[in-house]
């Protein structure tokens, strides 16, 4: 695969950047390496349903098995922090998603969510858990992906990154098979009493490997306190679709 990624920036013409991540740490302090701007309906979290404008950044250092934007991984364009806001501002949602890739891989983002939340925008930020969380503007809401060993990078999970949750940050545990389902269970029942009081814990299947109704079931039996989370741009617009 070819890791390299093509920068469009304005000016001189679009110049090719070296390997990721690498290549995000020649970004200056106010670039950001983007791979799609959009707008949508908000899909996996307490906020699924609600119109949102949404800023996918390049690049991730993990590889999940069952990654739906490896596109990310190597596509982007650098934007200054000045046009992000200006798209979200004219896509005139209230909520902006910044995601991935991985998005706190760049240094960009914090004065990023800060601004973006000082403009009256209700701000998310998806991320792996693999990454330090600590800093962030605590009004940016996080969803934080904890890894199970379906996705091949567990060992990649924080140590400790339910003490670094906020209240109102969300956790999404995403779900192969009946051992990550296992997997899964363990790692809520561990962490009760870690967890601010009320976060939402999401466990969605993955899209083509687990059926939905199987999760429910055992999440049912097991009478968990957590919630069914699907994909739900993936029901409105044709699954393999990009850009909602
Ligand atoms: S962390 Fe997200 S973007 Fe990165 S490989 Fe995993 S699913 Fe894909």
């Amino acid at each position: 695969m070819d890791w390299s990624i093509q920068a469009g920036r304005e000016a001189p013409a679009p110049a090719a950047l070296p390997l990721l991540p690498e290549a995000l740490k020649e970004l200056g302090p106010e670039e950001l390496l983007v791979n799609e701007f959009f707008l949508s309906i908000q899909g996996e979290s307490t906020y699924a349903g609600w119109p949102c404008f949404f800023i996918r950044l390049a690049g991730c250092h993990l590889r999940c098995t069952w990654c739906d934007t490896e596109y990310a991984f190597h596509e982007g364009t650098v934007h200054g922090l000045e046009e992000c806001l200006g798209r979200a501002r004219s896509a005139g949602a209230r909520l902006v998603e910044v995601t991935g890739g991985e998005p706190l891989l760049q240094r960009a983002v914090r004065p990023l969510l800060t601004r973006l939340a000082d403009a009256g925008h209700q701000v998310l930020v998806e991320t792996s858990g693999a990454v330090s969380i600590a800093g962030l503007d605590p009004r940016a809401a996080l969803i934080v992906d904890v890894k199970c060993p379906g996705s091949g990078m567990v060992e990649r999970n924080r140590p400790g990154i339910e003490r670094e949750l906020r209240a109102g940050d969300e956790v999404k545990l995403v779900i192969a098979d009946r051992r990550d389902y296992e997997w899964a269970r363990a790692w809520v029942a561990s962490r009760e009493g870690a967890l601010p009081p009320g976060t939402a814990v999401h466990f969605s299947p993955v899209s083509g490997r687990l059926e939905s109704a199987e999760l429910a079931s055992w999440i049912l039996e097991d009478r968990l306190r957590v919630r069914l989370n699907l994909q739900l741009h993936k029901y409105v617009w044709d699954p393999g679709r990009r850009g909602v």
